[in-house]
């Protein structure tokens, strides 16, 4: 199946070549330049403490990149989930492994990632799950200690689009979406950190959610990490 897929990938770039999600280059899916230019900034410490919590189950979201000032990452995120590139999530990784770098909590702790998880309904049509193949993406390329991903969460609702949606209607519509996964057994330890893993972060309502489920089973130290988050 491998050898086919392979085949195919090689008959596919050879007819389309790769070209750059954001500016159309020929090459790579996201090239050296649009890499080089996005807009990075450095976390040396990350805490909550003197202000009040943006979450109350999570215990923040570290995001790779500012969405609004990097519009290649926008383009190469639309072109990976509704396009399929497998590719970008290599990229997409090192972004996400480069920040999780920077976290002075994660050094010598174990690290779980848990996948936002996808009605099956939606998995059928898709046929991926886009924020799964970020965290497999990352636990390939982080190399720094222990990183696992874990599929402890399944979705029990079918939530739509939740774009155009308020901050309250996303909540409510996402009350009760997501449960433990019973095909799982997962003992919580402290020592652990568990991070949701999902594309982009507008709200939190997502993450924060699918975090409730995990607290409200022990679960300690939760973040949220995505590729980019949208500030409104
Ligand atoms: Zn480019």
């Amino acid at each position: 199946m491998r050898a086919i897929k392979t085949i195919l990938r090689l008959i596919l770039d050879t007819l389309f070549p790769p070209a750059c999600a954001s500016c159309k280059k020929e090459g790579d899916f996201l090239c050296a330049e649009c890499l080089e230019s996005l807009a990075k900034r450095k976390i040396s410490r990350f805490s909550k403490r003197g202000s009040t919590p943006e979450f109350e189950n999570l215990r923040g979201v570290i995001y790779a990149l500012d969405y609004a000032k990097n519009p290649q990452i926008k383009a190469a995120i639309k072109q990976f989930k509704y396009k399929f590139t497998e590719e970008l999530a290599i990229p997409f990784a090192k972004l996400i492994v480069e920040k999780i770098g920077e976290l002075e909590m994660a050094k010598g702790k174990r690290l779980i990632l848990v996948p936002v998880p996808l009605h099956p309904k939606r998995f059928l049509e898709r046929g991926f799950n886009q924020a799964e193949v970020i965290a497999r993406a990352v636990q390939a390329e982080w190399l720094q200690g222990l990183c696992e991903v874990e599929e402890l969460l399944v979705r029990e609702k079918e939530t739509g689009q939740q774009a155009k949606l308020s901050k309250e209607e996303r909540h409510r519509n996402l009350a009760g979406a997501f449960s433990m996964n019973k095909k799982i057994v997962h003992e919580s330890k402290s020592e652990n950190l568990y991070f949701i893993v999902d594309d982009v972060c507008t709200t939190g309502s997502t993450l924060e959610n699918a975090a409730k489920v995990l607290r409200e089973k022990g679960f300690g130290k939760i973040y949220g990490l995505v590729i980019a988050r949208a500030f409104k």
